[in-house]
């Protein structure tokens, strides 16, 4: 980040949200015939674009006792920032910092024979005891063992187990079809890992947590809950299955408004072209409002608006009754992009618009900018642009 205090634009987030948003997980997550899974609050890619630090303090307030990074760099980050709690870290390639990870007391995933060499070499190195979780592609097709590989690898585990340079403590997986709670796969992926998780309990794994769900699986399907869910999109508020329900659904509030200060209105007349390569023109005599954000700072061009085929993305214009929600008009560019206001726009420069929020006011969702693009809600708040400052709430 550039760290200087003046921005035209802004992203607010709303801590109290996740702090809220965790909660309601947590209550997803409470007994379901006598057992209570814990909440991993999944805080990768500078928690989904909030903010590492102050997203992952506020998900422990709300109940989070884990939380979880892709990134060593980031969980890196969450210790030194005086986080204590259970952190898991999963994605590395070979010659990874992990006695660094081992001094810092976070636990580490291995998805493959190389991880365990080097996690067990780490752990003698550095004299300590690997606490690791297996992870295993059930059918996602992406990171783990696959199921094969696996009575091999819990050999070398387990014997690693005895030598105490390592503890398995956790089995665990990702889904495929993440946003589809009914699709079959589901089910498959839940008894292939029923399966890896009773060979590794025979082979001698200690296991304290079993974890597979993510957000949907989290918020619609108790069977897939185990020991611990690993949501992440809906620690932010958002709906991780936007087709058959809002945030609001789940008692999920969307944590994050990007808000701008308009920073030129203009009158031009009828046919003028607007952004580059003109591809939106005016109809009539109006006015011209450039927002201060563009592709730089995350919004995407895809989100670009060319009357009448292809409506842009959405802003909010205006206060109270004269409030508004207008497309972006003409080409989203670097830093920057054009709202038609209309002929009778009573809007002036500095006056605050916004492109997403929590929707209750009608106004437009982080949803609504990924369904203008043509992308997932994941990508529009994950993509935002490092010089966007976040403003905490
Ligand atoms: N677990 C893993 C391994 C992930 O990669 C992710 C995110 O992609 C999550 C959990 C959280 O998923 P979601 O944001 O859909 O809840």
């Amino acid at each position: 980040s550039t760290n200087y205090p003046y921005y035209p634009a802004r992203a607010l987030v709303d801590l109290a949200a996740i702090r809220s948003n965790v909660r309601a997980l947590a209550a997803h997550a409470a007994p379901v015939a006598g057992r209570s899974a814990q909440v991993m609050a999944v805080v990768k890619a500078d928690a989904y674009g909030h903010g590492l630090v102050p997203s992952a303090r506020a998900a422990v307030r709300g109940g989070a006792t884990w939380l979880g990074t892709a990134q060593i760099a980031e969980a890196l980050a969450l210790r030194a920032a005086g986080l204590t709690g259970r952190i898991l870290t999963w994605l590395y390639a070979p010659g990874a910092p992990l006695g660094d990870v081992l001094d810092a007391d976070i636990d580490v995933s291995v998805a493959a024979p190389w991880a365990l060499t080097e996690v067990v070499a780490a752990a003698r190195e550095r004299g300590r005891t690997a606490r690791v979780h297996i992870k295993v592609d059930t059918g996602l097709g992406r990171n783990g063992l696959l199921p094969a590989a696996l009575p091999a690898f819990l050999a070398g585990a387990v014997a690693a187990q005895s030598a105490g340079l390592v503890e398995v403590v956790g089995i665990w997986s990702h889904f495929a079809f993440a946003d589809d709670p009914t699709h079959p796969t589901v089910l498959a992926q839940a008894d292939t890992f029923d399966a890896a998780v009773r060979l590794a309990e025979r082979a001698g794994a200690h296991l304290e947590v079993r974890h597979l769900a993510n957000s949907a699986a989290t918020l619609t399907n108790p069977r897939m809950h185990y020991d611990l869910v690993r949501p992440g999109l809906a620690v932010y508020g958002l709906s991780p299955v936007p087709d058959l329900a809002g945030p609001q659904a789940y008692g999920l509030r969307p944590a994050m408004t990007l808000e701008a200060s308009l920073a030129t209105v203009k009158t031009v007349p009828a046919g003028s072209g607007v952004s580059y390569a003109h591809a939106y023109t005016t109809t009539q005599d109006t006015t011209l409002g450039v927002v201060p954000l563009g592709y730089a700072d995350g919004i995407p061009r895809h989100a670009s608006g060319s009357l009448p085929d292809h409506p842009g993305g959405p802003v909010r214009v205006g206060t109270g009754g004269a409030a508004r929600t207008l497309a972006v008009a003409g080409r989203v560019c670097m830093d920057q992009l054009v709202l038609d206001l209309g002929p009778d726009a009573a809007e002036q420069a500095g006056d605050r618009v916004v492109l997403f929020g929590d929707g209750l006011d009608g106004g437009p969702t982080v949803q609504d900018w990924a369904d203008a693009a043509g992308t997932i809600s994941y990508e529009i708040t994950t993509r935002l642009g490092d010089r966007v400052p976040r403003v905490y709430l």
